[in-house]
């Protein structure tokens, strides 16, 4: 992508004309560059090749054209230098890990992120001497007090999931250079149509293209978004020699959705807006939670932050699990499923499902009441998933 690319156009045209090469056939559509190994014209340049002296394809877990496609497009719409596609949204954030941490290292990271993350920072970097404290994401003084001399970055997502809770992306991230650290955001939730961290000052963005990227529930991938010269010194080498690559095909599948990423987006949260609103008039609930909501505790931030506000909502029932678990039943249209970010709406109650790890105490403090349920709202007809949801 050339840097006129990038300086003129919005993310809208970006998703759809950023990264492609046309080759000599002149095809229109990306193609798909189903190749595990790439031919030399003769032993110098593969020698060329293998010692860097020239730039090239050598093999598929290090480089591939669909691949880069991807990862251009993706790099220009977040406003990064360089994006390294991953197998995952997980695959990107141990590429990550791997590539930055080394043991006797310290991460502070919010309490409020996806469940596995949670995981590998506490069990896998673990295990190889890398400690993790886990703070409130909207504390900042906890954020504050967190960091050590060994911190070498704090990990967040905004908004947070279940609890749609929104953290000062720029407010962090001063704070992490202050102690010499990075600001690393997982995007997830709001795609760069509606959120650029790297704009407001984080490091490095990460993304699992599994959800709105795709969009329709087809691929798992995932993404990191930064500068160069991190991206090659530090991380790159890693996903080259342990190998967590995209393939080619998944990547042809995230092109065509990035595509359709921002009317797919501004749909999303028109749905979710009215819905969360519409909810909130009910009886049944006690309290809605979505940052486009006056009544979210970060709407005027999220208001500023975001574009808009997302298509993940939840809202607490005042008649406990029973309540929430008989309204999740009796859904025929709905996707009793965790997965978030499709077209199609899905519904979950995370108190027995994505959060049921936890322990009793450790769900109340992390506001996982057995009432709540969550919902990624999708693009169906506004009118059919209310009459759906029969409390
Ligand atoms: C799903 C998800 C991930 C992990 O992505 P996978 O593609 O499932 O590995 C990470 N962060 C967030 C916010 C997610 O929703």
């Amino acid at each position: 992508m050339s840097d006129f690319d990038r300086q003129h156009f919005a993310p809208e045209t970006q998703a759809i004309r950023a990264g492609q090469k046309r080759s000599a056939e002149g095809e229109h559509s990306d193609p798909i560059v189903a190749t595990s190994s790439y031919v030399f014209d003769s032993a110098a340049e593969a020698a060329a090749r293998f010692s860097g002296q020239e730039k090239g394809n050598i093999y598929s877990r290090f480089t591939n054209p669909t691949v880069r496609t991807f990862e251009e497009r993706l790099a220009a719409m977040e406003g990064g230098e360089r994006c390294i596609a991953t197998a995952s949204g997980m695959a990107a954030i141990a590429t990550l890990s791997m590539g930055l941490l080394k043991a006797r290292d310290h991460v502070v990271c919010s309490r409020g992120v996806f469940g596995n993350t949670v995981l590998l920072f506490k069990n896998f970097m673990g295990k190889f001497g890398v400690e993790t404290t886990f703070v409130d994401l909207t504390d900042l003084s906890r954020w504050e007090t967190a960091i050590r001399p060994q911190t070498r970055f704090l990990f967040l997502e905004t908004p947070s999931n279940p609890l749609t809770e929104v953290a000062d992306i720029e407010q962090l991230a001063a704070l992490a250079h202050h102690h010499n650290c990075l600001l690393i955001v997982d995007n997830v939730f709001c795609t760069p149509i509606l959120q650029k961290p790297l704009e407001l000052g984080a490091d490095l963005v990460v993304h699992s293209a599994t959800k709105y990227l795709d969009g329709q529930g087809r691929c798992v991938g995932g993404a990191i978004i930064g500068p160069n010269d991190l991206l090659e010194s530090e991380i790159f080498p890693f996903l080259k020699t342990g190998g967590p690559s995209m393939s080619p095909f998944n990547a042809w599948v995230f092109l065509t959705g990035l595509e359709t990423l921002a009317v797919r987006i501004h749909a999303h949260c028109k749905n979710a807006g009215a819905l969360a609103q519409w909810l909130e008039g009910r009886p049944e609930t006690e309290r809605v939670h979505y940052p486009g909501l006056h009544s979210h505790p970060q709407y005027a931030l999220a208001n500023e932050q975001q574009k808009g506000a997302g298509g993940v909502l939840s809202f607490e029932l005042r008649g406990g699990k029973d309540a929430a678990w008989k309204l999740i039943d009796s859904t025929r249209l709905l996707s009793i499923t965790a997965n978030l970010g499709d077209v199609k709406t899905t519904i979950t109650h995370p108190a027995t499902t994505t959060h049921s790890r936890l322990t009793p105490e450790e769900r109340v403090a992390a506001g996982i009441s057995d009432g709540l349920v969550r919902i990624s709202v999708g693009l169906e007809n506004l009118e059919d998933i209310k009459s759906d949801l029969r409390f």
